[in-house]
């Protein structure tokens, strides 16, 4: 789609502004990292004196990012004299965040009734998120006349057509995912466009229980409400809204998980209504996008050898992140940290995310002896940032990063 304001002026990018070979090489400068591309070619594998590094053979930038960072470069270079706002944050990384502040593109945050766009004029340029933004959003943005440049993943795109079918076919849209995430609370608006449409968000699996626990009739409508306050969407009516249901996810979530609650959800309608019923009633999707999948299967994979530590460098409210984490911890003790600069080598600590909380762990890395530390990072974590994070983790073990190039050449 394209779009023209009144002068002729294109008002609505969605495929890029024409300058990619103009920013690539800003871009390559300010997130090209040259420890990784040393991991790359060296089968993922760091080692110096007895510590060994091993990164995920899929990790970082996804193709979803690029596209939306080169998309908010190109629109710095081609827009140079206007004012630049962004809908919430690109991405959820500080790092990126903070280089896009420094270009000059003014973040609009949320309010607690949303965005407020009364600020924007129409010569401004907005840009929309790789998560994308609600309807009523992006209605209001172009009715404003503003030029709009949309940087929504295709990913995310996709789980909003299969919403949107389950809402134009009568099913309620159930989404695995976080109600307060941009990118879940864009999804579950695409049900707008259909009256009487419904969506209810469920982030686990023990959420989804709740849920079926409500279809098979072990619990009322009172409890449901109770127990989920933040799950539903307005005029939401239980006993109407949870007899059809499609099921769909965020696009980040923990792909098995989602994958078990399709599955637990249509179980519980067929207990209910009976097997045939779930033809005519029930579809599920696995909405997972590839990039998030391919960094889990990465990640398992790795799981596989034996582990000290694992690192897993992302934003703290990084979805994706989250999620690789989750599949970690399982397995070996995880820090998830938001930033290179969270470890510190001198004191021997790492400060990073846990569920209750933001912590520090001192000796993370016993002194002595081999260490094998793994390392994957999230779908909005440049590279230069997993590089930094490699350095230090060498650093931690008294091992300088012009060490580590050498002994890996040798
Ligand atoms: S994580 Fe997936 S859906 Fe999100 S921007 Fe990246 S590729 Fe797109």
């Amino acid at each position: 789609m394209t779009g023209e304001g009144e002068a002729g002026q294109v008002t609505y990018f969605r495929k890029g502004l024409g300058l990619k070979a103009e920013v690539e090489e800003e871009l390559a400068a300010d997130y090209t990292g040259q420890l990784v591309d040393l991991l790359r070619t060296n089968e993922y594998t760091l080692t110096a004196g007895d510590t060994t590094v091993r990164l995920a053979r899929e990790f970082g930038f996804c193709y979803g990012v690029e596209r939306a960072v080169d998309y908010a470069y190109q629109s710095r270079r081609k827009f140079p004299d206007r004012r630049i706002y962004l809908v919430g944050e690109i991405i959820h990384n500080p790092h990126v965040n903070a280089k896009l502040r420094a270009m000059g593109v003014t973040f609009l945050l949320p309010g607690p009734k949303g965005f407020d766009f009364s600020v924007i004029r129409p010569d401004d340029v907005v840009i929309l998120p790789a998560f994308g933004v609600t309807i009523g959003d992006f209605e209001s943005l172009r009715s404003l006349g503003c030029i709009v440049v949309d940087t929504t993943c295709g990913s995310v795109l996709n789980v909003w057509k299969r919403v949107e079918s389950y809402a134009r076919d009568g099913l309620t849209s159930l989404i695995h995912g976080k109600y307060y995430h941009e990118e879940t609370r864009a999804t579950a608006s695409q049900t707008l466009k259909y009256p009487g449409a419904k969506s209810i968000v469920v982030r686990n699996m023990e959420e989804a229980e709740v849920v079926c626990d409500f279809i098979e009739g072990k619990i009322a409508a009172e409890e449901l409400r109770e127990r989920l306050p933040n799950a539903f969407d307005a005029g939401f009516d239980p006993e109407r809204d949870l007899k059809r249901i499609g099921v769909a996810n965020q696009t980040t979530m923990l792909a098995r998980e989602s994958l078990a609650i399709g599955q637990r959800v249509g179980e519980a309608l067929a207990r209910r209504y009976g097997q045939e019923y779930l033809a005519e009633n029930f579809r599920t999707f696995d909405t997972i996008c590839s990039a998030t999948q391919d960094r889990q299967d990465a990640v398992d994979e790795l799981l596989r050898e034996p582990l000290d530590a694992m690192v897993v460098v992302g934003g703290y409210n990084s979805s994706n992140t989250i999620s690789l984490a989750a599949i970690c911890a399982l397995k070996v003790p995880t820090y998830h940290i938001e930033d290179a600069d969270c470890i510190d080598p001198e004191a021997g600590s790492i400060r990073h995310r846990t569920p209750e909380g933001e912590t520090v762990s001192r000796g993370w890395l016993s002194a002595q002896g081999p260490v094998r530390v793994g390392l994957t990072a999230g779908a909005s974590t440049p590279n230069n940032k997993i590089g930094e994070t490699v350095a230090r983790i060498f650093a931690t073990r008294g091992v300088s990063p012009e060490f580590v190039q050498t002994a890996t050449a040798n």
